[in-house]
């Protein structure tokens, strides 16, 4: 019993003398990461607000429009976004609320969100509205609240803004170096989107720095079979085309193309993301949160503080 304790202890004291001995050989070592400045020493970089970033008048802004909807973890969503946002030099967020009237909680998480934005909002009508027990495919979400960002743009922006629109959903997860991609858009630049379409990706199909066609399964037959986080367009391109707007009665799987479609062919398509050989953006979802206790809680007068932004 004893002599297997004292193998333990040895097997125990050779592995961390090798560990250690190799963590202080690293030191000093070069490293091959990112992220490295010129002395090779890591950068630590500060995230900060764009209000706290000075401007740069020679880039152009990036407009991300973003419908949203109240469920309890829409500023969960809202929350992981807008911090992708903050790491994005010159952009303007215009967050379109599918309601009656713009909400207090969604207008305190703009406030301190540190971001450029502006806050809309229109109610999508009763009969295109998803009901809570219908399946998230049988009528188009976001599509009066795109529009409405559309209809601002034009209201507010002239040609000599130069800049891009870019359709964020609040759900998707983003890299930053998708927005870096579409920064520099002519007329419309497109790009994979991972887990879309019943695939891994889905996305266009580029020789010679032209896209040819799509990596596509569903549907195949769509002018445009490219998912609202697949493309950008250029603000000059939109305030050209002052009456193009996403179609709400478009057949299911179409509505990319019922805009597209009026401002491009695909020829005009600006392949990027390594002509389409990354993906930098996903179409994720959230599961729906189970508040059942909550209803139970509430029945005992228990409920939770209803004044805690949740
Ligand atoms: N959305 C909305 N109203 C709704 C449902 C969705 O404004 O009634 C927004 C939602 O917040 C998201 C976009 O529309 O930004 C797309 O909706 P969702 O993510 O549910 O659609 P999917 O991922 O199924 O395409
Ligand atoms: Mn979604």
């Amino acid at each position: 019993m004893r002599l297997r304790l004292r193998n333990i202890f040895l097997v125990y004291f050779v592995v961390s003398s090798v560990g250690l001995m190799y963590a202080l050989l690293q030191i000093g070592q070069p490293c091959d990461c990112k992220g490295t400045n010129a002395h090779g020493r890591i950068q630590h970089s500060v995230v900060k607000g764009h209000r706290d970033l000075p401007e740069d008048d020679h880039l152009p802004v990036i407009y991300v429009v973003t419908p949203t909807y109240a469920r309890p973890h829409q500023r969960a969503e809202l929350t992981r976004l807008s911090q992708t946002l903050l790491l994005i030099p010159s952009l303007h967020w215009i967050l379109v609320e599918d309601s009656a009237e713009r909400s207090k909680s969604v207008a305190d998480l703009l406030a301190q969100s540190g971001l450029h934005y502006t806050h809309l909002n229109v109610q999508t009508p009763p009969v295109m509205k998803l009901k809570d027990s219908d399946p998230n495919w049988l009528k188009p979400r976001g599509v009066e609240q795109r529009n409405e960002a559309l209809r601002w743009l034009k209201l507010n922006k002239s040609p000599k803004d130069f800049g891009v629109v870019y359709f964020a959903d609040d759900d998707n997860t983003y890299s930053v170096r998708i927005f870096q991609e579409m920064r520099y858009t002519q007329k419309v630049s497109v790009w994979p989107v991972g887990l879309v379409g019943g695939l891994r990706y889905e996305g266009p199909r580029v020789e010679k720095g032209h896209v040819i066609g799509f990596h596509t399964a569903w549907k195949p037959h769509r002018p445009f079979p490219i998912d609202m986080a697949g493309f950008a367009v250029s603000l000059s391109l939109l305030l050209s085309h002052p009456e193009a707007r996403f179609d709400p009665n478009a057949e299911r799987g179409f509505l990319e193309s019922s805009l597209l479609g009026q401002l491009v062919s695909i020829g005009d398509l600006e392949p990027r993301a390594h002509n389409c050989t990354k993906v930098w953006v996903w179409h994720t979802r959230t599961e729906k949160p189970k508040l059942k206790q909550e209803e139970i809680l509430e029945k005992q007068g228990r409920g939770s503080d209803l004044n805690i932004q949740v």
